[in-house]
């Protein structure tokens, strides 16, 4: 038995190296790199398979997260973001507000999600998208999980193609991966069972791509979960993609356990490099992979870039959801410590706009 599964562990890093694809069998050997020298081996596949794509460099984006308001009444377990009317943490932003942000920022990105509410309804997103790209054509504006857009057909009495095409003509470009948490029927039910599960999440992502939408695919990993349902659902990404190709980037997010959640401790550094590395070898069809530094800590996100990771995110001015969870991290990185951050990892930093091409530098 141990036998075949170090079979399988090396037939997996051979093939990952060269960028083939895996078996679901190889795949699931991955996650047994539990020993010193497997560990080793899979961060060296890991990175020998990112520089076959990406040479040294790491790219980042100068973005702006935007968070209109954070009331939402879906109750989910692990959520320290969202609020009630009478909450103290409660807040509401204004359009004002946000295009003052955006005026004084000047971001190369937008990046627009926040809680399921009618304080900000379908209709005032959709204006909003539109005064954005009015004042701001070059902006790149990635807006709304697959989770709001399922709530906005709802409330709005539209279908989802509908929604998605009035968002596209406004001007939104991409949406964001979250929502998505872990393609798990267990831990949906126990909890985030008021919001969409793992086949509509997939199927908005899917009818989004055909609309031509690029979107990204996220997965919240570490309170609870087994390595069994993260290979399940990198698997159930990598399917998705070869039927409607629109991924263009996976963000594995490391747990936020913030005050009083119901566990403790989110996963350790190395679990989250681990992620990172199988991710790189399981996803030869998704192009990029994200080392997301307000979930995982500036260091580990770092640290990530050598275990397959090609991009840090951006500099995420005004980030709330991981904080309100309890994150750590500075709320944001600017330019400068973004780009020595990534060559004190041993990369070439390289800022990037919204589609992953190269930035026209603002300064
Ligand atoms: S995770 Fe999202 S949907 Fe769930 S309670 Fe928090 S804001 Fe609402």
């Amino acid at each position: 038995m141990a036998q075949t599964s170090d079979i399988l562990f090396e037939q997996a890093l051979a093939k990952g190296t060269q960028g083939e694809r895996l078996t679901a069998a190889e795949a699931g050997a991955l996650a047994a790199a539990v020993s010193p020298d497997r560990l080793h081996a899979l961060g060296r596949a890991a990175l020998a398979n990112r520089r076959r794509r990406f040479g040294d460099r790491a790219t980042f984006v100068f973005n702006l997260q935007i968070n209109p308001a954070n009331i939402c009444g879906a109750r989910c377990t692990f959520c320290n973001y969202a609020a009630s009317k009478k909450d103290a943490h409660v807040y509401v932003m204004s359009e004002a507000e946000i295009l003052g942000k955006v005026a004084q920022l000047q971001p190369t990105e937008a990046h627009i999600v926040g809680g399921l509410n009618q304080v900000w309804p379908y209709e005032r997103n959709l204006e909003l998208v539109r005064r954005l790209r009015a004042q701001y054509p070059g902006l790149h504006i990635k807006a709304f999980t697959a989770v709001e857009i399922a709530y906005f057909a709802k409330t709005a009495h539209k279908s989802e193609t509908e929604i998605l095409a009035e968002l596209k003509a406004a001007g939104v470009e991409a949406l964001p991966g979250g929502g998505a948490e872990i393609f798990s029927e267990r831990l949906w039910r126990r909890h985030w069972p008021n919001k969409i599960g793992p086949d509509e999440w997939v199927r908005i992502h899917q009818t989004a791509h055909g609309l031509g939408f690029s979107t990204n695919a996220t997965m919240l990993f570490g309170f609870g979960d087994t390595w069994d349902e993260r290979i399940h659902h990198l698997l159930t990404l990598r399917r998705a993609q070869d039927q409607s190709g629109g991924f263009a980037c996976f963000i594995p997010l490391a747990f936020q356990p913030g005050e009083g959640n119901f566990i403790a401790h989110g996963p350790t550094p190395l679990e989250t490099l681990m992620v990172l590395a199988i991710a790189r070898l399981v996803l030869d069809n998704i192009p990029h992979l994200k080392s997301y530094w307000p979930m995982s800590g500036v260091e580990t996100a770092a640290a990530g870039l050598s275990w397959g990771a090609d991009d840090m995110d951006g500099t995420i001015s005004e980030e709330k959801i991981a904080h309100l969870a309890g994150a750590s991290t500075p709320k944001g990185l600017a330019r400068e410590r973004m780009t020595e951050t990534i060559r004190m990892a041993g990369f070439v930093p390289l800022e990037r706009d919204g589609k992953f091409g190269e930035a026209k530098t603002k300064g």
